[in-house]
């Protein structure tokens, strides 16, 4: 994995991370995972994107935190800071078995992109999307719909059983990207 991947991730989850502090919420009062820096006021009322942005940031700790522990079950202790935990899951996981850390590449990937979509950005998503080949048909030509979540295949001839055309998760579009880089590492090491 290009270090550029787990760098992004954090740094995106450091702004959605930040945009809560300056948009405080009121509640709900447990937010689990917070810095311990005071936080603000909330002087209006809590948006309802708010609540959104601290479920996807505990779901990416929480998913970040369960993989590094099954991988390593004597990992250091969690960072308190949020925008340390992806380090914090590359090194602890480093010496393990090859399948494990591409599931880590792989989890790192999709989050980074979950994360833009979190933040509104639909940009970085779309050019994740295009060069990555079908799983179904391997050629070039998916695009991100945005209002499906989902990125679509536009070759004509490649269609589901049902007639439809192929789409595909972020989970999917980060399983063939960590697969296209491993290819490409071990064609330069040959
Ligand atoms: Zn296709």
């Amino acid at each position: 994995m290009s270090t550029t991947d787990e760098d992004t991730a954090a740094q995106l989850l450091t702004q959605l991370h930040q945009y809560l502090h300056t948009r405080p919420v009121t509640g709900p009062a447990g937010h689990s995972y917070i810095s311990s820096e005071p936080r603000a006021t909330a002087v209006h009322p809590p948006a309802p994107i708010d609540l959104t942005v601290i479920d996807h940031i505990d779901a990416t700790v929480r998913e970040l935190a369960d993989y590094t522990r099954q991988a390593n079950p004597s990992a250091e202790p969690l960072p308190e800071r949020v925008e340390a935990v992806y380090a914090w899951c590359v090194e602890n996981t480093q010496n393990a078995p090859e399948d494990v850390q591409q599931r880590r590449d792989t989890l790192i990937y999709r989050q980074k992109l979950e994360h833009a979509l979190a933040a509104g950005d639909h940009n970085l998503v779309r050019k994740a999307v295009r060069p990555i080949r079908c799983p179904a048909c391997n050629t070039f030509g998916l695009f991100w719909k945005p209002e499906v979540g989902k990125a679509v295949c536009t070759n004509g001839r490649c269609l589901t059983k049902d007639g439809l055309s192929h789409r595909w998760s972020l989970a999917r579009i980060a399983t063939a990207h960590v697969e296209a880089q491993q290819k490409i590492s071990r064609v330069r090491a040959t």
